[in-house]
């Protein structure tokens, strides 16, 4: 029989993985012409609407590009009502911060996701609780849900990974079931669909993040998203220190200091104009990313499941072992050329700051945060540069 590890054993372990996870960064020669592996596309009304708010003097968080961006982005959503904050995790903190999340809660979130989703919940005295990811989509696993759900237990929060939307239907029943609130975080999926309906609106709240490398940016930025009229409102006070209509300077409310500026909304309203080009953009690179990896030996292309319409945020790939070389090997050939990459997430449970709050395991999260790693997948790629980077992947697992 084997051995029963201790929890310091475990946690030993975990960590070994983990830096197996993050080698060195690959580094590109000097001299190198680079294409990143992400980049704004400003093409638009971005610098007109930015010189405006500077000509009028209304740089501050008042003024008429908040609203206006806040109620486009809301409708593309399908939603009513928009709230936007200075970043991504802000969003979140605020949407749970708005439920009354809070001391000894818990949240369920996926093993496979970005740092943000777990602080966001830790900043409240809030305690995240993991649950694995689901190969097919890359995103939480509907099935094994039930498993971590307690008597403390309050709202689930799905990432919408790289643009593939979580699968709705079953994560809906499994909260509705445990009158769990749901939270999106959809910071990935900006323009993604299920079964016909946009990420953002499919829970009570969802937050969006808006930073440069996300499909629509606001430089820094974030935004919640929410039908409910009466929420809305608590997460306007609560955005801007909970001030209140009644008095000023009286407060009934912990509130935070959350506010977008009007200089961001205005690139954003710029970019909101151009919203369904930038979306399909990344669509189209990924499928000529797809045509041209798909039949490399050890090469797995992004999943996209038939009721979703995946963003492909960012093109993200596995490397097997029958491609010949390892996943750090190919980013370091890869570098060589001047192609940026990344690694996916390394998975919360085996993050230092959380590794021991967690002693279960999470095999999907680490297969995936051993062997993915993300192309370059800018909206403002060229078809040139995608045969370029395809090209040097090929040669890479044929031994050139
Ligand atoms: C980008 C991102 C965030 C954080 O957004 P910031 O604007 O950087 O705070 C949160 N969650 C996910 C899944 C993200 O990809």
């Amino acid at each position: 029989m084997p051995k029963k590890l201790t929890f310091a054993e475990k946690k030993a372990a975990a960590l070994r993985r983990a830096k197996k996870m993050s080698g060195p960064e690959p580094v590109t020669p000097p001299g190198v012409k680079t294409i990143p592996v992400c980049r704004p596309t400003l093409l638009g009304n971005e610098k007109k609407y930015v010189l405006k708010c500077l000509e009028t003097n209304w740089i501050s968080s008042r003024g008429r590009f908040v609203e206006e961006f806040e109620d486009g982005f809301a409708r593309y959503c399908g939603v009513n009502h928009g709230v936007t904050t200075n970043s991504g995790t802000t969003a979140l903190h605020l949407a749970l911060a708005s439920l009354g999340i809070g001391e000894g809660d818990e949240v369920i979130i996926p093993s496979f996701t970005m740092i943000s989703t777990a602080n966001a919940i830790n900043y409240l005295g809030a305690r995240p609780v993991l649950v694995d990811v689901e190969p097919e989509t890359w995103n939480l696993d509907p099935e094994l849900i039930e498993a971590k759900i307690t008597a403390r237990t309050r709202a689930i929060v799905p990432i919408h990974t790289y643009g593939h939307p979580a699968e709705m239907d079953r994560i809906k029943a499994v909260a509705r079931k445990n009158n769990l609130f749901i939270v999106e975080d959809a910071a990935e999926a900006i323009g993604a669909e299920y079964k016909g309906r946009r990420a953002g609106s499919f829970g009570k709240v969802a937050a969006f993040s808006l930073y440069a490398n996300k499909i629509i940016t606001t430089g820094e930025g974030g935004i919640v998203v929410t039908d409910d009229e009466k929420l809305a409102d608590k997460l306007r006070t609560m955005r801007n220190y909970g001030f209140t209509e009644e008095r000023h300077f009286w407060h009934k409310v912990v509130g935070f200091s959350y506010r977008m500026t009007n200089v961001q909304a205005a690139i954003g309203l710029g970019q909101l104009e151009r919203i369904d080009e930038l979306v399909q953009a990344r669509i189209d690179h990924a499928h000529l990313y797809n045509s041209l990896l798909e039949d490399v030996r050890g090469i797995v292309t992004p999943p996209c499941a038939p009721h979703a319409k995946n963003v492909y945020w960012m093109y993200g790939i596995l490397v097997e072992k029958e491609f010949g070389i390892s996943r750090d090997e190919l980013r370091q050939k890869l570098a060589d050329r001047g192609i940026e990459t990344r690694s996916f997430f390394i998975p919360i449970h085996l993050q230092p700051v959380y590794a021991d709050l967690f002693s279960d395991e999470y095999p999907v999260s680490e297969e995936l945060g051993t062997k993915g790693l993300y192309l370059p997948s800018a909206s403002g790629l060229t078809g040139k540069e995608i045969e370029f980077i395809a090209g040097v992947i090929r040669d890479a697992g044929e031994g050139r």
